[in-house]
C-alpha cells in the first residue's frame, strides 16, 4: 500500500527556490538589475494537467482488489447527487464497474475541504480517468502514447485463458481476447489443441512498455471452423465492438444486466414467496441489489415509452426496444434528468438510479423483460444480436478486416470457404 502525502507547501518552497537560482544566474550574465523584481518567484507545477500548488493535500493511494467504481466514488462521502452523476459520466469511459486492483489514485484537496475536489485513477499506464468533485462529470487524460500492433498465436491447453497466460502474456490479454469471441462461441465448447493467433496493441510512452491495449482481431480454429473477430470503432457513430468477415456485429444486442457487475438478489421465478407481501406470487423480474444511487443502464437501444411511478413498482421507466422486446426498470430513486417519454437511449446509456421505492425492502432494481407483451427471464432467451455497421462505414470496416487479416497472414480464399455460418455457430453453442 503506498501512501505518499506532499504538501503544497514544500512543493512551493522548492519551487521559489529554483526561481530564485535561476534569477541568481540570469543576474550573473547579464549586468541590468532593473527587471528583477518582476521576475516571477514561483511557476505553477502541473500533475495530471492540474495546478498542484492550489491543493494542501496530494495523497495517491491504491486500489483494493475488488473494489468497484461505485465503492471508490462514495467512500469520499461527496454529495451523492455528484457521486452518481460522476458514476454515470465515468460509465461511458471504463470497460468494467471492477477497479483494477492495485492501481494508484491520488486525491487532490484543498486547504479546509473534507471532500476533494479532484481525484485521478490511473487505470493503466497512460491514460487517467479524472473525477472531477466540484462539477460532478469525469474525462479522460491520456499522454503521448505510440501504440505496436503484436502478433501471437497458442495452442489451447486445458482452456483458453490458461494458454494466452501460458504464453507469458497478462491478464488483461486474455480477458480481450475471450472478450473478443465469446459471444461468436462457447469458450467452454473449445477442445484441447484448438489454436489461435491474436493481433493486439501494446502501448508506449516515451518508448516505455506501458502494457497491452486493445484486441484488434483474434483468429480461433476449432472442429476444423474458424471464428475470426475484428475489432472496429468509430466512437462518433457510437460503433465499437467486434465483427466477423462478413461485417456482422460479434456481440449481443443486449446486456445481460442494466447494473453491470451486481449481484443478482432475487431470480425470475414463478413460485417466489414475496418478502414484504410475505405470500407466494410469482417473480417476473430479476433483482440485482446494488447502493442507492448506482446508475442503472437500458440493456440496449430503444425508445423511452413510459416514465412513471405505481404503489408497487415505484418509480420506472420502461423501453421498447423493437417489435418484439420491451424492458422495463423499477425501484428507481430518480429518473435521469431530462429524461422524457419518446426519448431514444443507446445500449448502456444510464436512464435512472438504484433506489427503493415502491414494494422494496431494500435498494435494488427489479428488473422486467417484455417478449410480445409477456414477462420472461431473460437469461433464458435468445438474443439477437448487436446492431449492424451502418452503411457507410462498411467499406472502411473491410479495410481494417483486409489488414487485420493480412498481419494475421491468412488465406481469404481459405477462410471464405471455411467459414462458419451463424447457423452452425449457434447449432455448436446450444
Ligand atoms: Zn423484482
Amino acid at each position: 500500500m503506498r501512501n505518499n502525502k506532499t504538501t503544497a507547501a514544500v512543493r512551493a518552497a522548492a519551487l521559489t527556490l529554483l526561481a530564485i537560482v535561476g534569477a541568481f544566474m540570469l543576474q550573473s550574465s547579464t549586468a541590468d538589475l532593473s527587471g528583477l523584481s518582476a521576475f516571477p518567484l514561483t511557476v505553477p507545477t502541473y500533475k495530471f494537467g492540474l495546478e498542484q500548488e492550489r491543493y494542501q493535500t496530494i495523497e495517491t493511494r491504491e486500489v483494493k482488489r475488488g473494489t468497484s467504481l461505485s465503492e471508490l466514488l462514495q467512500s469520499f462521502n461527496a454529495d451523492p447527487d455528484i457521486t452518481a452523476n460522476l458514476q454515470a459520466s465515468a460509465l461511458r469511459s471504463l470497460d468494467a464497474t471492477k477497479l483494477v486492483a492495485e492501481r494508484p489514485y491520488t486525491l487532490f484537496t484543498r486547504a479546509g475541504e473534507d471532500v476533494p475536489d479532484f481525484v485521478v485513477y490511473e487505470p493503466n499506464g497512460y491514460e487517467q480517468l479524472i473525477f472531477d468533485f466540484t462539477k460532478g462529470n469525469s474525462y479522460v487524460r491520456a499522454e503521448e502514447v505510440t501504440t505496436q500492433l503484436l502478433h501471437g498465436e497458442g495452442i489451447v491447453t486445458s482452456n483458453l485463458w490458461n494458454s494466452v497466460m501460458e504464453q507469458g502474456h497478462n491478464a488483461k490479454l486474455a480477458l480481450g481476447v475471450q472478450r473478443a469471441i465469446e459471444s461468436a462461441i462457447s469458450l467452454r465448447s473449445l477442445n484441447k489443441g484448438d489454436d489461435y493467433e491474436m493481433i493486439y496493441e501494446r502501448k508506449l510512452v516515451e518508448g516505455k512498455d506501458k502494457g497491452v491495449g486493445r484486441v484488434k482481431a483474434v483468429r480461433l480454429s476449432h472442429n476444423k471452423r474458424d471464428v475470426i473477430a475484428i475489432h472496429f470503432e468509430r466512437p462518433e457513430d457510437g460503433i465499437n465492438g467486434y465483427y466477423n468477415l462478413a461485417g456482422e456485429n460479434m456481440s449481443s444486442g443486449f446486456l445481460l444486466s442494466p447494473v453491470p457487475g451486481a449481484r443478482i438478489s432475487s431470480a425470475y421465478n414463478l413460485r417466489r414467496f414475496h418478502p414484504v407481501l410475505k405470500r407466494r406470487k410469482p417473480h417476473y423480474g430479476t433483482d440485482y441489489a446494488a447502493p442507492r444511487g448506482t446508475p442503472i443502464v437500458s440493456v440496449a437501444e430503444g425508445k423511452v415509452v413510459q416514465i412513471s411511478r405505481t404503489r408497487g413498482n415505484g418509480k420506472f421507466v420502461k423501453i421498447k426496444h423493437d417489435d418484439t422486446f420491451t424492458t422495463q426498470y423499477l425501484h428507481m430513486s430518480r429518473h435521469v434528468k431530462g429524461m422524457r417519454r419518446g426519448d431514444w437511449v443507446n445500449q448502456g446509456q444510464t436512464i435512472g438510479y438504484v433506489g427503493s421505492t415502491g414494494l422494496a425492502t431494500g435498494p435494488h432494481v427489479c428488473f422486467r423483460f417484455w417478449k410480445n407483451g409477456k414477462q420472461v427471464n431473460h437469461l433464458n432467451q435468445e438474443l439477437p444480436m448487436g446492431k449492424p455497421l451502418p452503411e457507410h462505414l462498411i467499406e472502411e470496416y473491410f479495410a481494417e478486416r483486409d489488414t487485420m487479416l493480412e498481419l494475421l497472414d491468412y488465406d481469404y480464399d481459405a477462410v471464405l470457404d471455411g467459414l462458419a455460418t451463424k447457423e452452425e455457430v449457434d447449432k455448436e453453442k446450444s
